[in-house]
């Protein structure tokens, strides 16, 4: 089974292109979905990041207090270190765990749409990099108006992340979203396109066609 990785620039698409994906009926494996699901009430994770973080970490119903969780990491990189090393391993195995249902379901391929799949280190385990892209001054634009915030603010965000012209040389495809979104729409309709006739061609005749 083919396991594509999903991945791109804040605002840069990838929930838009992880959606159209979703009309085409492709499995979707979100890293933001699960890094939620493993710290739901009675799971591990969390029963270790109250040990770590003391029962105040939790709201009166039981939930991941994430604003203060978040107040505490943001400056202390130990502290942030530490939650890492609980969630992200969590957050792994699940993903793991959705691969293995895909492929029991006799799924041909699934996506993982991973926004720090290269900054994790997780681009190396899957078939296929793809990268969603678009110019600076269009993501920014998209940032601003998404989330409302200033061109400072949103500056900001974007030029503390990894630059998207660092994660496109571990690409092995580039879908370029700085036009329409129908202009998207036909792009994730190619790959898909593509993608079908990779995955339900027999190796057999692969190696006989590219000797
Ligand atoms: P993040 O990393 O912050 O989660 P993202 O990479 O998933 O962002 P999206 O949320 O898909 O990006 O897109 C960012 C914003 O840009 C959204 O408001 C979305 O509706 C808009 N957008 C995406 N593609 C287009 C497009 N082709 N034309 C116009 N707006 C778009």
């Amino acid at each position: 089974m083919l396991v594509v990785g999903l991945t791109g620039g804040i605002s840069t698409g990838k929930s838009t292109v992880s959606a159209i994906l979703k009309t085409h009926h492709i499995p979707i494996i979100d890293a933001d979905v699960i890094a939620r699901q493993v710290v739901q009430p009675h799971t591990r994770a969390l029963r270790k990041i109250t040990r770590a973080f003391g029962q105040d970490i939790l709201l009166p119903d039981g939930t991941l207090d994430r604003k203060k969780l978040g107040s505490i990491v943001f400056n202390d990189e130990e502290k942030r270190k530490e939650l890492n090393g609980i969630v992200h391993p969590a957050v792994r195995w699940r993903m793991v765990w959705e691969v293995v249902g895909c492929w029991l379901r006799g799924e041909k391929w699934c996506v993982l749409d991973v926004p720090l799949l290269i900054e994790g280190g997780l681009w190396r385990y899957v078939g296929l990099v793809v990268v969603v892209y678009c110019s600076a001054d269009i993501q920014l634009v998209r940032l601003m108006s998404r989330d409302g915030s200033s061109r400072e603010e949103a500056s900001a965000r974007l030029n503390s992340q990894m630059p998207i012209s660092s994660k496109i040389e571990y690409a092995q495809l580039v879908i370029d979203n700085s036009g329409t979104r129908a202009e998207l729409a036909s792009q994730v309709s190619v790959f898909v396109h593509k993608v079908e006739q990779s995955v339900s061609t027999p190796r057999w005749l692969l190696c006989w066609l590219i000797p």
